[in-house]
C-alpha cells in the first residue's frame, strides 16, 4: 500500500519536473527537488480527505504554476506553501534553506490562509478582498494562493456538503473576482465555473446539457465565421490566428440572470478571438470585421488605447453575424493575449534569456536582459503601488475580537474604533486592548490589529479626545456629546464646524439635479451649428468616425464617403490607411474655435461605498464641470460603474476632468466611453 503511494508521489513529481523542463530547460531543478524532499517529509503523516497523501496537493499546485510558466521561486514556494501552517517546519528553516525571498512568499500564503472563516457577509468579503491586497507586497503570493484555491476547488467533492458551499461561496466572492482584478482570466474563469457547479448545480447542468445539444450547430457556426474572417484577413495580407469558442458557463449564466432571459434567447454565447502581430493590424482587422458585419452600436470598446487597470488590452466589438446572431469579437496582439490570460502573473513568467539568438549571446545582450528584467520588475512594483494607492491609500482594516472587519481611516485610534462599533461604546470607552495587550487610547491602529474596547459607564468623552481621533464620525459624535452637556457655550463653534462635516444623505440627493435642465442643454447644443469647418463645402452632413472617436482638439482629416457624407477621422487613424481611399476623396478640415461644449460620456469604475456618488458629484461641481446625465449601477462584486455625460470643451479639458475624477477616493479607473454621444446630422 505505502509502496504504491510513494510510487504515485514520485510519478507526479516527475511530471512537474517534465513540465518545467519542457517549458524552460535552463531552470535549475536542484532547489526544486530539495523543496520537494522537505515538503514530502514534513507532510508525510498527513492525508487529504480523498485519502491521498497530502504532498499530492502541493505538487499539483506547483504543476498549475509550472503550466503557467511561472518562475522557479514561485514553484518552490508552492511546494512549501502548506508546510509552515500544517507541520512543525518553521519559517526560519525555510529561510535558511531557500533564502528570504521564498520564505517571504511562503509566509504570505500562510497569512492569507489564517484569515479564512472570517467572511460572513458580502460586505465582509469585499473588505477582506481589499485587505488581501493591502497587506501583501508581492503579487506572487496571491498567484500561489489562487493556484492553491484552484486545486482545492477541483477536489472539493471530498469535503462535506456544507463546507463545499461555504468554500465555493468564498471563491465566488473573493478569489475569482480577485483573479479577475489581477487580469488572470484563465484562473478566474475556472474558479467561477467550479464554484458555479457547487452553488447552482441545476443551472449548471441545464446550461451544459443545452450546450452539448447545440454543440454541432455551434461548431458549424463558428467554423463558417472562421472561414469568412480568414479569407478577408488574408486578402489584406495580415497574419492572424482566429479561434472560436463558447464563453465559459458562469458568464453565460450571468447573462441569463442579468438579461432575465432563458438560455435559448442568449445569443452571444459565441465569441471569436483574433490574435495578430501588431497594434496597427488590430485596427485594420477591426475595419475588416465591420465591413463584413454591422457592428452593434455602443458595444465597441478600445482597451488598446485605454487599457484596463489590470493591464488588459484588446479591441472588443459585437457584430450582428450570420443568422442575425450577436457575435463578440476580440482582437489583440500575441503579447496582449498573454497578459489577457495571465494578467499580473505574466510579469513573473520565467523568461528565457536571448530566446531568439542564443548562440550569439554576448555580455551586452545579457546586460540588456538584466536591465529589461529590472525595468519590468519596477513597472510591476509601480503597478502594485498604484493599485494599492487607488484602493487603500487612506484606509486600514482591523478586527473585533469576534473577527468582524472594521474599516477605518489611516491614523485611527481605539476611540475611532469604539465609535465605529456604536456611539455608546465610544462615549464610555475607557481603555483598549490591541492584539490582547492593553494600550493607550491614543495608539494608532495598524492593518490587521485585533482591537477590544474596555468600557466604563462612568467614563465620558472629553475635549482631549478631539485631538486624538481621526474619523469625522467619531469627531462629530464627540462634539455632539459635549455640546449636549454645555448647550450655550459651544453653539457658535459648532455652527462653524458643522458645515465641514459631510452630511451624507443631503449630498446623495443632490446628484439627481437637473436632468430636465440638462436635456434642454443637450438639445440646444445638438441643433446648433457644426463645430467643424470644412473647406468650401458647407452644409454637408458630417459624422465623427466610430473607429477613432475624434473630439475637438484632435488633429483631424475628413473623407467623403459613398453616401456623400464627410467622415471625420483622427489624423493617422489606422483604419483610414487600410480603407484604400482615393486621395481625391480626402478633404482637409479643422475644428472651429467656437466655445461649443461637447457632451462626452465617461465611465468611472470604483469600489462601491456609501457616499461615493456624492463625492464624485461634489468634485465635479467644485471643478465647475457640468453633468448632463448620470447613471450608476452597482455590480454584484461590489464595484460600482458610474457612467456620466459631461460637458467638455476640448481634449485638455477632458483630461482635466478625468484627472479630477481619479482623485476621488476609491475610484479605480476613469475613461472616455467610445459610444457616440455627439449626435450630429
Ligand atoms: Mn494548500
Amino acid at each position: 500500500m505505502i509502496e504504491y503511494e510513494y510510487n504515485d508521489i514520485y510519478k507526479l513529481f516527475d511530471e512537474l519536473l517534465l513540465i518545467i523542463n519542457e517549458n524552460h530547460p535552463d531552470i535549475d531543478l536542484e532547489p526544486i527537488k530539495h523543496a520537494f524532499e522537505i515538503a514530502e517529509e514534513a507532510h508525510r503523516p498527513q492525508k487529504r480527505l480523498s485519502g491521498e497523501p497530502y504532498i499530492i496537493h502541493p505538487i499539483k499546485v506547483a504543476i498549475i504554476l509550472a503550466k503557467h510558466s511561472l518562475d522557479a521561486s514561485s514553484i518552490i514556494a508552492a511546494l512549501l506553501h502548506d508546510v509552515v501552517e500544517d507541520t512543525v517546519t518553521g519559517l526560519e528553516s525555510i529561510s535558511d534553506s531557500f533564502g528570504a525571498e521564498i520564505a517571504h512568499l511562503v509566509d504570505g500564503v500562510t497569512k492569507i490562509s489564517s484569515l479564512k472563516n472570517r467572511t460572513k457577509s458580502h460586505e465582509q468579503a469585499q473588505t477582506l478582498r481589499k485587505m488581501l491586497l493591502a497587506t501583501i507586497d508581492d503579487p506572487r503570493v496571491i498567484i500561489i494562493k489562487l493556484a492553491d484555491k484552484t486545486h482545492n476547488m477541483r477536489t472539493l467533492e471530498f469535503q462535506p456538503p456544507h463546507k463545499q458551499n461555504r468554500i465555493a461561496q468564498e471563491v465566488m466572492d473573493i478569489y475569482a473576482p480577485l483573479a479577475g482584478r489581477l487580469g488572470m482570466s484563465k484562473i478566474s474563469s475556472e474558479l467561477e465555473d467550479l464554484a458555479f457547479y457547487i452553488l447552482h448545480r441545476e443551472a449548471y447542468t441545464d446550461i451544459t446539457e443545452k450546450l452539448t445539444k447545440q454543440e454541432e450547430e455551434l461548431d458549424e457556426y463558428l467554423n463558417s465565421i472562421h472561414a469568412i474572417l480568414k479569407s478577408n484577413i488574408d486578402k489584406m495580407n495580415i497574419r492572424a490566428s482566429i479561434s472560436g469558442r463558447i464563453k465559459h458557463l458562469y458568464s453565460i449564466y450571468k447573462k441569463m440572470v442579468h438579461q432575465q432571459k432563458p438560455f435559448e434567447e442568449i445569443f452571444d454565447v459565441r465569441a471569436i478571438r483574433i490574435i495578430t502581430e501588431e497594434v496597427k493590424d488590430c485596427y485594420a482587422i477591426l475595419g475588416i470585421v465591420h465591413t463584413i458585419w454591422p457592428p452593434v452600436p455602443s458595444r465597441f470598446k478600445d482597451y488598446i488605447a485605454v487599457p484596463k487597470s489590470n493591464m488588459y488590452q484588446s479591441l472588443h466589438t459585437t457584430v450582428t453575424g450570420p443568422g442575425k446572431h450577436f457575435l463578440e469579437i476580440q482582437i489583440r496582439t500575441e503579447e496582449m493575449d498573454v497578459t489577457a490570460e495571465m494578467g499580473i502573473a505574466a510579469h513573473w513568467m520565467y523568461k528565457e534569456s536571448g530566446k531568439k539568438d542564443k548562440s550569439q549571446m554576448t555580455d551586452l545582450s545579457l546586460l540588456q536582459n538584466i536591465n529589461k528584467w529590472r525595468s519590468e520588475l519596477n513597472d510591476t512594483r509601480e503597478f502594485m503601488k498604484v493599485l494599492k494607492m487607488d484602493l487603500y491609500s487612506d484606509e486600514i482594516f482591523v478586527f473585533t475580537p469576534q473577527g468582524k472587519i472594521i474599516r477605518l481611516a489611516k491614523g485611527s485610534t481605539p476611540i475611532d474604533f469604539a465609535y465605529a462599533i456604536h456611539s455608546e461604546v465610544g462615549h464610555h470607552c475607557s481603555g483598549a486592548k490591541i492584539n490582547h495587550k492593553i494600550k493607550p487610547l491614543r495608539t494608532k491602529l495598524e492593518n490587521g490589529d485585533i482591537v477590544e474596547i474596555i468600557t466604563n459607564p462612568a467614563k465620558h468623552p472629553s475635549d482631549n479626545w478631539l485631538k486624538i481621533v481621526r474619523s469625522s464620525n467619531a469627531r462629530y459624535k464627540i462634539r455632539s456629546w459635549i455640546k449636549k452637556q454645555q448647550p450655550t457655550d459651544s453653539d457658535e463653534i459648532h455652527k462653524k464646524n458643522r458645515p465641514a462635516q459631510k452630511s451624507e444623505p443631503d449630498k446623495m440627493a443632490s446628484f439627481t439635479i437637473n436632468t430636465e435642465e440638462l436635456s434642454k442643454i443637450t438639445s440646444s447644443k445638438n441643433t446648433g451649428k457644426s463645430d467643424i469647418i470644412v473647406d468650401n463645402t458647407m452644409n454637408v452632413p458630417i459624422r465623427l468616425a466610430l473607429c477613432c472617436h475624434p473630439i475637438p482638439g484632435d488633429p483631424v482629416i475628413g473623407f467623403i464617403s459613398k453616401d456623400k457624407r464627410i467622415s471625420v477621422h483622427k489624423k493617422g487613424c489606422p483604419s483610414l490607411k487600410r480603407l484604400n481611399i482615393e486621395p481625391e476623396r480626402f478633404i482637409s478640415i479643422a475644428w472651429s474655435d467656437s466655445n461649443h461644449m461637447h457632451p462626452v460620456k465617461i465611465a468611472i469604475e470604483a469600489i462601491d461605498r456609501p457616499n461615493l456618488l456624492a463625492d464624485i458629484t461634489t468634485e465635479l461641481s467644485q471643478s465647475k464641470i457640468n453633468i448632463l446625465k448620470l447613471e450608476a449601477n452597482e455590480s454584484k462584486s461590489g464595484f460600482a460603474v458610474i457612467r456620466l455625460v459631461v460637458e467638455v470643451k476640448s481634449i485638455d479639458h477632458l483630461q482635466f476632468i478625468i484627472e479630477r475624477m481619479k482623485s476621488v477616493k476609491d475610484v479605480i479607473e476613469v475613461y472616455k466611453l467610445k459610444e457616440k454621444v455627439i449626435k450630429r446630422k
